[in-house]
C-alpha cells in the first residue's frame, strides 16, 4: 500500500471559520489535499479539490491560488496514474472544496455517505453555497452509498464525524508496517481545532462537531495513528506531498 498527498492549491480564510469565532478579521491561506491510495483492491482517491473556474466566480473573495501543477488530473499524473486508473473516488463530504475534481474521473465509483448526498441535494439555506459545485453529480457518476462505520478495503476505514457536514467521514489508514494514519478531512480543519476543542466555523451541527473532534483524538490514540488535519498551512507544511509518499 502506497498513500500520497496531493496538493491542491489555497484559498484564503478568516481565523474566525477555521476555528469558530477565534479572531475575527484575520485572514489566513489555507491548503487544499486529496489523498491517494494505491491498494491491492484498486486506486483510490478521497476528495477531489477544488474547480478553480468555480471559486473564481462563486467566491472570488477567497482568492484561490491553484497552480496548473495543482489540478487533480496533475498531481495524479505525479504519481504515475491517468483519471482512467482510478476505481474509486471517495468523497469525505460534498462541499465544493472537496468535490472540484470529481467530473474527470467518469469511470470511477463515486462512494459517499447517503445522508450526505441528500443534504448536499436539499441542503439548509446557509448551506447552499457550501454545496455550490455540483459537478459530482456528473452524467457518468455512479454512486456507492455508505451508512455507518465503514471498512472499504483491507487496511481502509471509514468513521463517521458529523458535524461539520451532516454525513462527513474521516479515514484511517493502517498500512502492513508502520504508523497508521488518519485523515479528520473537515471534522478538523486545524489542529488547534483538535487541541482546544473547537470546531470550523462553518458546520452544520456544532456539539456533533465537537463530539467528532472527541471522536477523532480516540480513534488517534486506539489506533496509535499520525492525525492529518484539512486545512492548516503550518500542519500542511510538515506533510510530505506527491510524488513523495507519506509513508
Ligand atoms: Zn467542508
Amino acid at each position: 500500500m502506497r498513500v500520497f498527498l496531493l496538493d491542491g492549491g489555497t484559498m484564503m480564510i478568516d481565523r474566525s471559520q477555521l476555528l469558530w469565532n477565534v479572531d475575527c478579521g484575520v485572514r489566513l491561506r489555507f491548503p487544499v489535499y486529496s489523498v491517494l491510495v494505491e491498494h491491492d483492491d484498486g486506486l483510490f482517491l478521497f476528495d477531489t479539490g477544488y474547480d478553480l473556474a468555480h471559486v473564481r466566480r462563486v467566491f472570488p473573495k477567497e482568492e484561490p491560488l491553484q497552480s496548473e501543477a495543482q489540478g487533480i488530473v496533475q498531481q495524479l499524473a505525479l504519481c504515475g496514474y491517468a483519471p482512467g486508473d482510478v476505481s474509486y473516488v471517495v468523497n469525505s463530504h460534498l462541499h465544493f472544496d472537496h468535490v472540484g475534481g470529481n467530473r474527470h474521473f467518469q469511470d470511477a465509483k463515486t462512494v459517499v455517505s447517503k445522508s450526505e448526498l441528500r443534504q448536499a441535494k436539499v441542503p439548509e439555506t446557509f448551506e447552499r453555497y457550501a454545496y455550490s459545485d455540483q459537478t459530482f453529480d456528473h452524467p457518468g457518476a455512479d454512486f456507492e452509498l455508505l451508512e455507518g462505520d465503514v471498512e472499504l478495503a483491507a487496511g481502509l476505514r471509514l468513521f463517521e464525524t458529523p458535524g461539520h457536514s451532516a454525513g462527513h467521514y474521516s479515514l484511517l489508514v493502517e498500512p502492513p508496517s508502520g504508523q497508521a494514519l488518519l485523515f479528520a478531512f473537515d471534522a478538523a480543519y486545524a489542529q488547534e481545532s483538535l487541541d482546544r476543542l473547537i470546531p470550523s466555523g462553518f458546520h452544520l451541527d456544532p456539539t456533533a462537531a465537537v463530539r467528532s473532534l472527541r471522536r477523532i483524538q480516540k480513534l488517534a490514540r486506539t489506533y496509535g495513528a499520525r492525525i492529518f488535519v484539512a486545512h492548516d498551512a503550518a500542519a500542511f507544511s510538515g506533510y510530505r506531498l506527491a510524488p513523495a509518499g507519506v509513508l
